[in-house]
């Protein structure tokens, strides 16, 4: 593999970047000065040092956004923003993808990764990872409504519904709309949406705030990622 190529790609820079940095000779391999970018090495054998530090090869990345509304959960589109586009240059590769999917007007937390593997095992139907919504809904939705979930729906175009669990955050009067927390264990298409359109009422705001064990972290504003740490990471797997 070229070493402006795997610098790159283990995140040291853009490649104007990495093409300056070999330029002024910060970037060694095997202790030897490297002096063009199109020098092959081996990234899982060959020692490659940013002055003094070493670049180790990483095969797999993790990230966490909070999805803004307004972009679509989608690698890349003819039109539309999508999530991958607010990445930035440095961290940008086009092998990262989004674990599923959050429709355009939801935000909340989203895996991007390129571990096709953990994507799967996520999303399999058998994992049944678990998912928390804040749902803002028109009118006042109560406790025995979404009691009601907990049994197992049948939507309206009579799809089946594993049991759910739901609770009522705060009926707002005057504005006549109600917050609701609700867990689901699937992902069927605008599943809480259609849910809450079995109870005759809207959603009008909805936010992700877990995905499995993840939670959507403290202070990343919408339409901000950053990395997994490695304790998200083990306990996402
Ligand atoms: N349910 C929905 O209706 N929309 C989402 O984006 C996610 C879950």
């Amino acid at each position: 593999m070229r070493i402006d190529k795997f610098l790159h790609a283990m995140r040291i820079g853009t490649r104007t970047q990495v093409r300056r940095l070999i330029k002024d000779g910060h970037i060694t391999a095997n202790g030897e000065p490297v002096i063009s970018g199109k020098q092959q090495i081996n990234p899982g054998s060959d020692a490659v040092f940013l002055d003094d530090e070493q670049v180790r090869y990483q095969q797999y990345f993790y990230y966490v956004m909070n999805k803004p509304v307004g972009v679509i959960t989608a690698t890349s589109d003819a039109t539309a923003k999508t999530v991958m586009d607010l990445f930035n240059t440095t961290d940008y590769r086009d092998d990262l993808f989004p674990v599923g999917r959050l429709d355009k007007d939801t935000e909340g937390v989203l895996v991007i990764t390129n571990d096709g593997a953990l994507s799967h095992a996520l999303l399999a139907p058998a994992h049944h990872v678990t998912k928390v919504y804040e749902a803002e809904v028109t009118g006042e939705i109560t406790a025995a409504q979404v009691a009601g979930f907990n049994d197992g729906i049948t939507l309206k175009d009579g799809t089946q519904l594993q049991p759910a669990q739901a609770e009522i955050v705060e009926f707002h009067e005057i504005e006549d709309f109600t917050t609701i927390r609700i867990m689901i264990h699937e992902g069927k298409y605008h599943q809480v949406k259609r849910m809450v359109g079995t109870l005759g009422e809207r959603v009008v705001q909805l936010r992700r705030i877990k995905f499995g064990s993840l939670s959507l972290p403290v202070g990343l504003l919408a339409g901000n990622y950053r990395a997994l740490s490695e304790t998200e990471l083990t306990a996402l797997k």
